[in-house]
């Protein structure tokens, strides 16, 4: 196999773009299909601050990474939610993660990665030292460990949409790829979820001043391509999901939306892409958004939150701190 623009041995066949790459051409290839992403669909410019939200994994540094060797100034965001491995619950005292601490060794990954690359800049958001209760310990004190997922992502949406509205950042950018796109699309389209449909883009504008624009650059990426980059680039990340995404819905459709690939060449890049166009087109429509993620009540409802001041429809405080009133 020979890489298509080189002729030397390659080391990816990209099926889906026809073409095949050796290491230095895929090592171009992947960034250049990040910033096409970044141009296309108006995400950010040039002299925008980003926050880049990173858990650790291939994705998120990946795009880190792509983010940086395109010349952004991009700042890394890590929360560090507490978890643990379940099979062990040991505790670190030297500042360095012992087995079974999935959260500590994700923050491993993330330090080792800035350490390598000078000006690459950071924070970590430490929930537990912050609030008083690392997130597995909140959902269990809430009676919420059943729906730990949505409890969490709660807690993550809130912490980056409050670093960057603070940071004065222009944009949060996130990992997410084709697969999960995919994934997430079809679930909401089973059950015809209209409201998360509406919000599945790439790029998800500020509906609120305190609600910075989110981005997905990797958005049109296979999760193979990321992966092979992250491998590629010699980045080390955490292979493993976190503990409480086994079993989730969204491995099985991976899953699924894999083995039709394996069938039909381009499928999840057709599915995804026609949504898109689709509504561009105006041939399916939604509600039109009208607040940010973290509230779906209109604009002329929305009020600062009594604690934080983050927007919210409720009278007094917003959802997240309403988690930690809870008893
Ligand atoms: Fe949080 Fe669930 Fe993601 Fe784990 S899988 S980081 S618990 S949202
Ligand atoms: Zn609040």
């Amino acid at each position: 196999m020979k890489c298509s623009i080189c002729g030397q041995p390659a080391i990816l066949n990209l099926r889906h773009h026809m073409l095949r790459l050796c290491a230095p051409h895929f090592m171009e290839w992947f960034p250049e299909q990040v910033a096409r992403s970044i141009k296309r669909y108006r995400m950010f410019g040039p002299q925008d601050r980003i926050l880049v939200a990173v858990s650790g994994g291939k994705d998120s540094l990946a795009l880190w990474d792509a983010l940086l060797r395109l010349g952004y100034q991009a700042d890394g965001m890590y929360i560090n939610l507490g978890i643990k491995e379940r099979t062990c619950h040991s505790q670190t005292s030297d500042g360095l993660s012992q087995p079974g601490d999935y959260s500590g060794k994700s923050l491993e990954r993330v330090r080792a990665f800035a350490a390598q690359r000078p000006g690459a800049r950071y924070q970590v958001v430490d929930v537990a030292a912050e609030y008083g209760l690392n997130v597995p310990d909140l959902a269990r004190r809430n009676h919420r460990s059943a729906k730990m997922c949505s409890l969490c992502g709660l807690v993550k949406r809130h912490i980056m949409n409050r670093a960057a509205y603070q940071g004065g950042y222009a944009a949060i950018a996130t990992g997410h790829n084709l697969d999960d796109e995919v994934a997430t699309l079809l679930q909401n389209a089973l059950h015809w979820e209209t409201g998360y449909l509406a919000r599945q883009a790439p790029v998800l504008p500020s509906t609120h001043p305190r609600l910075v624009r989110k981005v997905k650059p990797l958005a049109r990426m296979y999760e193979r391509d990321s992966a092979a980059y992250a491998l590629v680039q010699g980045i080390d990340y955490i292979y493993d999901e976190c503990p409480y995404a086994e079993g989730a819905k969204s491995i099985f459709f991976k899953k699924l939306f894999n083995q039709i690939e394996n069938l039909s060449t381009g499928t999840k890049s057709q599915f995804y892409l026609q949504f898109l166009k689709a509504r561009q087109q105006g041939r399916i429509a939604f509600p039109q958004l009208e607040a940010g993620e973290e509230d779906d009540a209109p604009r002329s409802l929305l009020r600062d939150c009594d604690k934080c001041g983050q927007p919210t429809s409720s009278a007094d405080l917003c959802a997240f701190c309403r988690l930690w009133e809870e008893t």
